[in-house]
C-alpha cells in the first residue's frame, strides 16, 4: 500500500470537521484558529522500538502510547488538548498494522477531543513522534518552578504500577496482575485532573521517568527542597516486594506530581471528588534545598536515578 493511500485510509478520514481547524491533513501544512485569550502550549515526544516499547508490542498499544505520553505533558501544564501531528517511521507499510495503530491512536484522541491535523509517513526503523498543541488561559499554564516553601506535594494514581506491569511483560509472567500490565500498556494521561488543577496547583510535572527523579526536577525548578513521607503511597496496589523501589524509580507512570499551599488542600479534595484516580499527599516543600525520603520516619534513599537515555560513562 503506498504512502498516500495509507494516509488517506487510516489518518485523513478520521478527522472530524471542526471550526477551529481551517485546514487539516492534505495540504502542505495545517492551519488552525487560535483563541486570542489563550496561550498555546506545545509538547513533542518520540517513542522508539526497543527504547520506549518492547519489540513486538501490539500496534494498538503503540498508537495509544505515542499520543498518551504527549497528552501527559499537556496535562502537566494544565492545558486543554486541541490538535496534534503524527510522524510515523516504519519498516513496512502493512495495512493491518497501521489499522490497529490508528485504532489505538484515535480511541484516545477522540476521548480527549484532540484532532490529528497533519504529519509525516516515512520508511525506517519503527519510531513515532507526536506533537500536541493545547490551550490554556493567558498566563495560567502550570509550570515546574512555581512551588513555594511549605506547599504540600501530591501525586496521582499508583506510582510503580506501570513498572510492575512492564516487568511482568518482560518476564512473560503468566500470573501477572492484569491491572499492572494494563497500566503499562495503556497509560492514561491525567488530562481532566491537570485541567482541574488550574488556579490551584503552584507547580506540576508529569511522572514519566520515576517519581523520585521527576519530583526532584520540579523541586529544583522551584529552588526548593522537601521532606517526603512515602508511607502514604499505595504500595500494596503495586503488588511487588520492591514496590517502593518501583514507585520511586520505575518510570512509565504518567501520573501527575504537583504542589499546592496547605490552606487549599480542602479545595483539592472537592475538585478531585470525581477523578478516576486518587491524589495522595506525599510530602511538603521547604526552603532548605535538600530532600528527605522517609518511610515510616526512616530514611530510604531511592537507589536508581530514574530512566536516563544517555547515562554518563564511569
Ligand atoms: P509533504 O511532502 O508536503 O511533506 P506528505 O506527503 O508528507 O506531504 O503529506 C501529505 C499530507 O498528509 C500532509 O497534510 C501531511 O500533514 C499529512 N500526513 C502525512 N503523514 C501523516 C500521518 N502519519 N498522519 C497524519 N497526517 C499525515
Ligand atoms: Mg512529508
Amino acid at each position: 500500500m503506498d504512502e498516500f493511500a495509507l494516509i488517506e485510509r487510516f489518518f485523513a478520514r478520521r478527522v472530524a470537521g471542526r471550526a477551529d481547524i481551517r485546514l487539516g491533513i492534505g495540504d502542505d501544512a495545517a492551519v488552525t484558529r487560535c483563541d486570542p485569550d489563550a496561550d498555546l502550549v506545545i509538547a513533542t515526544d518520540t517513542i522508539v522500538e526497543g527504547t520506549h516499547f518492547l519489540p513486538g508490542t501490539p500496534a494498538r498499544e503503540i498508537g495509544h502510547r505515542c499520543l498518551a505520553v504527549n497528552l501527559s505533558d499537556l496535562a502537566a501544564m494544565g492545558a486543554e488538548p486541541r490538535w496534534c501531528t503524527l510522524s510515523l517511521t516504519m519498516p513496512d507499510a502493512d495495512p493491518n498494522w497501521v489499522d490497529a495503530f490508528a485504532d489505538g491512536f484515535f480511541a484516545l484522541a477522540e476521548r480527549y477531543g484532540v484532532a490529528l491535523i497533519g504529519g509525516d509517513t516515512v520508511h525506517g526503523p519503527l519510531s513515532v513522534t507526536v506533537t500536541v498543541h493545547g490551550l490554556v488561559a493567558t498566563g495560567q499554564a502550570i509550570c515546574r518552578g512555581g512551588a513555594r516553601a511549605g506547599d504540600l506535594i501530591f501525586v496521582t494514581g499508583v506510582p510503580g504500577l506501570a513498572a510492575a506491569g512492564l516487568r511482568a511483560l518482560r518476564d512473560s509472567a503468566t500470573d501477572a496482575a492484569s491491572a499492572a500490565v494494563e497500566r503499562f500498556a495503556y497509560p492514561e494521561p491525567r488530562v481532566a485532573e491537570g485541567l482541574a488543577l488550574r488556579g490551584l496547583a503552584t507547580a506540576m510535572i508529569d511522572v514519566s521517568d520515576g517519581l523520585a527523579v521527576d519530583a526532584t526536577r520540579m523541586l529544583s525548578a522551584s529552588a526548593l527542597g522537601a521532606a517526603f513521607d512515602l508511607s502514604r503511597l499505595p504500595l500494596d496496589v503495586v503488588g511487588a516486594d520492591d514496590a517502593l523501589e518501583l514507585a520511586l524509580t520505575g518510570g512509565d507512570d504518567y501520573e501527575l506530581c504537583f504542589c499546592l499551599p496547605p490552606e487549599r488542600e480542602a479545595e483539592l479534595v472537592r475538585r478531585s471528588a470525581d477523578w478516576a484516580c486518587r491524589a495522595i499527599r506525599i510530602g511538603r516543600t521547604r526552603d532548605e534545598r535538600d530532600i528527605d525520603w522517609l518511610l515510616d520516619g526512616q530514611p530510604c534513599e531511592p537507589a536508581g536515578a530514574g530512566f536516563e537515555h544517555f547515562p554518563e560513562q564511569p
